[in-house]
């Protein structure tokens, strides 16, 4: 396939019938399809086949879809613009010279290609939302704690949700009634408020109504600052046309989110040096061969299995959490997260949603941002502190700017996806 999308290509035909009867779907290469080899974008993992299905995996199964492929993504999640897979980069569909974003690369490109009717990916600080916009099509990051993330390979457990991708924002919320729910696999989706998991309450598809008479938008001033003129003009064009259906624009202000990229990276690269350290070519992994002690022998394996940006969040995370070092760097990033939660509960008391633009850039040509990963990380100014604050977020096509997409994110309070769906589809109109 030229635009390199699927990194396997497979056909997982789902139950005979069901809710997404006749959808195809493209799965992210860091959700575990049993028999089908999963392989987070990684050299280390390019043999691994997982011998159970992810509970979305099932789920999707049982709602009568077909999975045609697990799509190409940055290496375990690591980056925004789907060049750090082991198996080359990805093109976006929109224009073949650009980046499709990232991790979830291939999956907003199987969808804006038509290759896939809907995706799932994964989102830690963006990763559905950031390709999405830059494909053009609709990404959503579910509240923490609402689809199970049994069978993800985890990169930063306390940020990540798996989240559906879609041309529409209808056939992402069918996406999203499908995979939502609690978990017995996963604790974090237990609910204790009352009336049961909020998913079960809920009907995302039907929320999509395009009814935004008499909501309060809350446009983030903070992340327009530092925007591109012609994504911000894009942006607030559509706002107008919101308002000119009956919502209200109120402006808001969060000071903490300057200090969201640095936390969030802190906090990330924390956990997956943790998380990754499973990948030693004993438990799993390719192994570097077993000569010498165990150390030269993981060493080895690591070495070779890992790629450079892996490599240095592996190396920054640990160095963070090392003896001395911790108090200064995650307990601090820990403060920030805090005081992130607490402004946006501040902001939620204003507007009924937030508005931002989803990325503050158009998408970058091929090869273009690789050599500057501080260039990268800042990139992600307005998806991360969403994954901070553990709230849901979808990013809808606003229009264009110099011919490329430009994303429209939607924040929501905590289970708040109807909300935020009932906002995005009236973008669509
Ligand atoms: N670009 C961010 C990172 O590299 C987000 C990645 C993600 O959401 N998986 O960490």
């Amino acid at each position: 396939m030229s635009a390199n999308i699927f990194i396997t290509e497979a056909t997982i035909e789902g139950d005979d019938d069901g809710p997404l009867s006749g959808l195809t779907v493209a799965v992210k290469d860091n959700i575990s399809t049993e028999g089908v080899r999963t392989t987070c974008g990684s050299a280390m993992l390019e043999e691994y086949v997982p011998p159970y299905d992810a509970t979305v995996v099932e789920r999707v199964k049982r709602s009568g879809a077909t999975i045609v492929g697990k799509a190409n993504m940055d290496e375990f999640g690591m980056g925004g613009t789907t060049e750090t897979s082991a198996f080359g980069p990805t093109k976006n569909p929109v224009d073949e010279e650009r980046v499709p974003g990232g991790s979830s690369g291939g999956s907003a490109a199987a969808v804006a290609a038509g290759e896939a009717d809907v995706a799932l990916g994964s989102d830690t600080g963006g990763s559905v939302r950031n390709p999405a916009a830059f494909c053009g099509v609709v990404g959503l990051k579910p509240t923490y704690g609402l689809v199970s993330r049994y069978g993800l390979v985890a990169y930063a457990n306390s940020l990540e949700q798996i989240g559906p991708i879609a041309s529409n924002v209808e056939d992402a919320a069918r996406l999203l009634d499908v995979v939502s729910g609690p978990d017995p696999r996963d604790g974090t989706t237990r609910y204790d408020g009352d009336g049961g998991h909020p998913a079960e309450n809920a009907e995302y598809a039907a929320a999509a109504d395009g009814d935004v008479d008499g909501t309060t938008i809350g446009v983030v001033t903070d992340l327009l600052e530092g925007a591109d003129d012609g994504v911000v003009e894009t942006f607030e064009a559509r706002l107008s046309d919101l308002e000119s259906r009956g919502a209200e624009l109120v402006d808001v202000s969060l000071e903490s989110l300057e200090h969201a990229v640095q936390a969030y990276y802190v906090i990330a690269m924390s956990e997956a040096s943790s998380n990754l350290a499973r990948f030693d070519g004993v438990r799993y992994g390719v192994s570097g061969g077993y000569e010498g002690n165990w150390n030269d022998s993981f060493a080895r394996a690591r070495e070779e299995g890992f790629g450079e940006e892996v490599k240095r969040r592996v190396l920054l995370g640990t160095y963070a959490l090392s003896a001395g070092y911790h108090d200064k760097y995650y307990k601090k990033a820990q403060d920030a997260r805090a005081w992130i939660k607490r402004d946006f509960d501040a902001a939620f008391e204003e507007a009924d949603v937030l508005a931002t633009p989803t990325m503050p850039v158009l998408p970058p040509r091929l090869g273009e941002s690789l050599s500057d990963p501080l260039q990268l990380y800042l990139m992600d100014a307005n998806t991360v502190p969403v994954n901070l604050a553990n709230l849901p977020a979808v990013s809808v096509p606003a229009g264009e700017s110099e011919g490329l997409p430009v994303g429209l994110q939607f924040v929501g309070p905590k289970f708040g996806e109807e909300s935020i769906l009932r906002a995005a589809s009236a973008v669509e109109d």
